[in-house]
């Protein structure tokens, strides 16, 4: 639990820290076991004192605690929630345990009749990936943005490929939910999908797998220690400094955390320069590459293969659409796209992205 006197250090550090817009998103653990006092204290002070920064907030929940007391405070503050639900009940219970779903459940229609925007964030396991049709659907029938995450290998316990879902599985999983998204364009909404598409078009990474993420975003710990990110809180090889002593970015930068984090993005310019993807995709996420080697800096982020297919599929699909078939490039500004015959394809996605 941080204490309100570490919240304060945090605003404290944050004010002369940088002069970029600030978002705030409150982690756990379960952030909701805060309770509701915490949240008024906090979300008033963080936004009096950083005012200058224009703090927006967020919070990552299972929404088991909610109450419409925790939801009128957050309402006030316009906080919207990330949560997590694997599917249907039975499968989302199967990976996340007994009664998970309908604990999540009824703390989102708490939400929701409070106004708050809910998005949850789908793991796909080895095991459940074999039920991509129903998870799809079940988001659809329930009028879910699907925003999905392929599990990692376990970096505790003796087995720690249980549940991971192996790269070459996670692509093919992205490009069948494209398949399925251009099916049900009108009504599908798929975060990463739209995510990976838009890094495309823009040829900048749009989330910060896709991003040098390096000096851009950090997690405080409950004791105010500062980390690059919320994946590496409680390794205490990777504290880059403390709130309390209000490091600069020069003094974060002399931190090994720092270093190493910028060892994979020297990295990345190197051992994927040939890769036509490497403006937008930039090695993957840096904690995923190097958290598992124990800090060596020795390859990109093991999704790699899964990057590149999904990034190839968009590119020789555009390619299709706008030029009737040979893969050349992206084909920005070239001849005009054919008229759409049926399905829906990649530019009509482009085009409901741009008007939404
Ligand atoms: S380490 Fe990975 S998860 Fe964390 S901010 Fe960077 S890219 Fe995102
Ligand atoms: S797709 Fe793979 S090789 Fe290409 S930039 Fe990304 S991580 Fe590097």
């Amino acid at each position: 639990m941080m204490s309100m006197e570490t919240i304060r250090e945090v605003a404290a550090w944050l004010k002369d820290f940088d002069e970029r817009q600030v978002t705030i998103t409150f982690h756990g653990g379960e952030p909701l076991l805060a309770g509701p006092k915490f949240y008024r204290e906090a979300l008033h002070l963080l936004s009096d004192e950083l005012s200058h920064l224009k703090p927006t907030f967020a919070i990552q929940t299972n929404l088991w605690l909610m109450t419409p007391e925790l939801a009128q405070i957050f309402a006030a503050y316009q906080v919207p929630i990330g949560s997590s639900i694997d599917g249907p009940k039975e499968i989302n219970d199967i990976q996340r345990g007994t009664g998970y779903f309908d604990k999540t459940m009824h703390g989102y229609r708490i939400a929701r009749e409070n106004g708050l925007f809910v998005r949850f964030i789908c793991t796909f396991t080895r095991q459940s990936v074999d039920h991509r049709e129903e998870i799809f659907h079940f988001f659809m029938e329930n009028g879910f943005a699907l925003k999905l995450h392929p599990a990692l290998p376990s970096l505790k316990g003796d087995n720690p490929e249980k549940w991971a879902l192996a790269p070459e599985k996670y692509g093919d999983l992205l490009i069948y939910l494209l398949d399925k998204y251009l099916e049900n364009l009108d009504t599908a909404e798929i975060m990463n999908i739209n995510d990976l598409l838009k890094s495309v078009f823009t040829r900048t990474g749009n989330v910060c797998t896709f991003n040098d993420c390096m000096g851009n975003t950090f997690a405080i710990g409950p004791d105010g220690s500062i980390y690059p990110c919320y994946r590496f809180v409680g390794m205490p090889e990777w504290v880059m400094g403390k709130v309390y002593e209000r490091p600069t970015k020069a003094d974060l930068a002399e931190s090994r955390a720092w270093k190493l984090m910028h060892a994979f993005k020297d990295f990345v310019d190197e051992h994927c320069k040939e890769c036509p993807h490497i403006r937008y995709c930039r090695g993957g996420c840096p904690y995923n590459a190097i958290a598992p080697t124990g800090g060596r800096v020795e390859a990109e982020d093991p999704h790699c293969p899964a990057y590149k297919q999904i990034f190839d599929e968009f590119n020789d699909r555009l390619n299709k659409e706008l030029y009737g078939s040979a893969p050349t490039d992206m084909g920005m500004g070239g001849p005009r796209r054919k008229k759409r015959k049926g399905k829906a394809g990649i530019m009509d996605l482009m085009q409901k992205m741009v008007s939404e």
